[in-house]
């Protein structure tokens, strides 16, 4: 049976290349789900979850946006990050969102609004995937 070659690409360089049956993702025009063969797609992805199988386990990951390019069974992803959900420190991402809603509420004029919201919806989308 063919299966869906994912490969994910950080700043850093390859953090993991895989081949599952199934991929689900948030883009940012609504969820999605592509099994092998699916059709050529390009697509931008949200902060959110996505799933699929590693070594044959159902693992879920944290993404921090980025995009989806999917042709002949293979999957790339180019993220700023991504964590599966075992690799997330649970209590760098409590710090991380009272930092951003601290700054929001101090609201200094210097503030950069989108950056502290997007902090937080990292941070909140870390939490809700670690399971905590
Ligand atoms: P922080 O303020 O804690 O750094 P952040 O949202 O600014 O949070 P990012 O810039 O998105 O962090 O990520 C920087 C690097 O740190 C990435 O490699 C990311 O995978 C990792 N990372 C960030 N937060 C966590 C976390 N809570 N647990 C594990 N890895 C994390």
């Amino acid at each position: 049976m063919s299966e869906i070659h994912l490969r994910v690409i950080t700043p850093e360089g390859i953090y993991k290349e895989f081949d599952t049956p199934y991929l689900n993702f948030q883009s940012t025009d609504g969820d999605r789900g592509i099994l092998p063969n699916h059709m050529p797609l390009v697509t931008s992805l949200k902060i959110g979850k996505m799933t699929c199988e590693e070594a044959g386990k159902r693992e879920l990951f944290a993404v921090s946006g980025g995009l989806l390019y999917f042709r002949d069974n293979l999957a790339e992803i180019l993220t700023d990050a991504i964590e599966r959900s075992d690799e997330i420190d649970y209590e760098r991402a409590k710090a991380a969102l009272e930092r951003a809603q601290n700054r929001l509420q101090t609201g200094n004029e210097n503030l950069d609004v989108k950056r502290a919201q997007l902090a937080i919806a990292r941070a909140l989308n870390r939490l809700s995937v670690s399971g905590h």
